[in-house]
């Protein structure tokens, strides 16, 4: 396996780098974002296109969190079925977010469209993988729950599933036509790259180090450089450097790592996921398995690659491709990498409003492709024009989590466990 970057695959794929030096000046702006994800340049977009000025600083790279290491799943909705999304928020709320990021792979899409964004965009549908029976029973009921909410899925038998992935290891599966892959690290190269043609001013390698509230406007420092701000979004979801900032946003970190091929053959390509679906499966340890434009096979699962159990993991994952598709052989991988996703105890994102003019946005639990774009896009009308109701949920005063690190540390337990029994099968 190749060394790797933070980003792996992604990094070495991306084509469409924006420039971002770092801020070396004392800047005044109507909005100030720190974090440069998917919520972070869907913000300064949104922002910057409604003819506000807005410097976005990122820690590192752009894209250098979750948006540039993820599987590329442009998904519609959250990960939790309609129903339970009701349950926990009531009617109103629960179908107004529901609505709302059913909607998210055509703001997705529509976006990459629009600003011409190289991003290997496929809206080739998703497919939910049955692992085992029960996988399918749970499958029924998203489906029954999808189609009465409005979702246009199809349910898919064991056969249609090995026509359309080339694998006989799966009981059925849950197709959503509307959503589709990215290569995730350029979409968001440019999401940030458009919000730059808007007006937008980036800045990397710029870490917020402090930060107050005083004489009516934000105030940010970094190493060489400061900005005041009317507005601030913070947009750091698992990767928040949080030492400036005020509060700590409340999340479980959960690893995910990914494992990617060589390019297939054009005879392999034709084989195995010929459509270029992107898949997961229903396994309470998930694992997922897609293709890139230049048709490797990329496979995930969670826990830390470069951890203490990294080597498990790549065995794991090694196993987990021949059980997939035994016809491929034993495929060595190119690139791997791992990133923490932002989990809540309910799921669902959080807005809080920690300051005057001020959100922090976190908690996507797995799903920030969609919705980090539209949450991004959203709090930035809202902190613009003060109309919070553009908001895909409620923002909330605070918001706490507990035990967060012992279960984190539990999760990447489970699931070095999963990987070592899994691998004796
Ligand atoms: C491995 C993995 C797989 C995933 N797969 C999918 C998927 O297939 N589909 C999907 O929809 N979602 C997926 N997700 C979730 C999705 O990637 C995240 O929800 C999304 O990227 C969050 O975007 P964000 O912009 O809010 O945060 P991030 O992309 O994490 O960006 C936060 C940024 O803030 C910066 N930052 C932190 N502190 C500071 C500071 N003090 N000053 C300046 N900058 C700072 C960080 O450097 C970072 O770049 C996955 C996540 C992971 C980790």
């Amino acid at each position: 396996m190749s060394d790797n970057h933070a980003q792996g695959l992604w990094a070495a794929s991306l084509t469409n780098a924006v420039e971002a030096a770092p801020l070396t000046a004392d800047l005044s702006v109507d909005l100030a974002i720190i974090g440069g994800g998917f919520t972070g340049s869907a913000a300064a977009l949104a922002a910057a296109e409604r003819g506000a000025s807005v410097a976005l600083l990122e820690a590192h790279e752009i894209g250098y969190g979750g948006s540039g290491r993820n599987v590329g799943l442009v998904n519609a909705g959250l990960w939790l079925p309609p129903e339970t999304i009701v349950a926990q928020m009531g009617e109103v709320a629960g179908r107004r977010l529901i609505d709302t990021l059913g909607r998210a792979p055509d703001q997705v899409f529509g976006l990459i469209k629009r600003h011409g964004i190289a991003c290997e965009a496929t809206r080739a549908g998703t497919l939910h993988l049955a692992h085992a029976p029960s996988g399918l029973n749970d499958l029924q009921d998203r489906f029954r729950q999808g189609n009465q909410f409005g979702a246009a899925l199809q349910l898919l038998d064991a056969d249609q599933v090995r026509q359309r992935t080339g694998s006989d290891a799966f009981h059925g599966a849950l197709l959503n036509p509307s959503a589709g892959t990215v290569q995730p690290l350029a979409y968001c190269h440019g999401l940030a790259c458009a919000a730059q043609g808007a007006g937008a001013r980036l800045f990397g390698h710029s870490p917020v180090q402090a930060l107050r509230h005083e004489g009516g406007q934000w105030h940010l420092f970094t190493p060489d450089g400061s900005v005041r701000a009317k507005a601030l979004l913070v947009a750091t979801n698992a990767y928040a450097e949080a030492a400036a900032l005020p509060q700590r946003p409340q999340y479980v970190a959960v690893n995910y790592c990914q494992f990617a091929t060589a390019p297939l053959s054009e005879a392999q390509q034709a084989q195995f996921l010929p459509a270029g679906e992107g898949c997961w499966d229903t396994a309470q340890v998930m694992s997922s398995v897609r293709r890139d434009a230049a048709g490797r096979l990329i496979v995930g699962g969670m826990g830390n690659s470069t951890g203490l159990g990294g080597p498990l993991h790549a065995g794991w994952a090694r196993h987990k491709l021949q059980r997939l598709f035994p016809d491929l052989g034993d495929m060595p991988f190119e690139h791997h990498w791992t990133g923490r996703i932002a989990m809540t105890r309910d799921h669902v994102p959080k807005v809080q409003i920690f300051g005057p003019n001020a959100y922090a946005i976190f908690g996507y639990s797995g799903r920030g492709i969609g919705p980090g774009t539209v949450f991004g896009a959203t709090a930035a009308e809202a902190l613009l024009t003060g109309k919070t109701a553009v908001l895909p949920v409620a923002p909330v005063e605070a918001y706490a989590e507990r035990f967060t690190a012992a279960q984190g540390a539990f999760f990447e337990f489970g699931a070095t466990m999963v990987h070592s029994l899994q691998r004796l099968r």
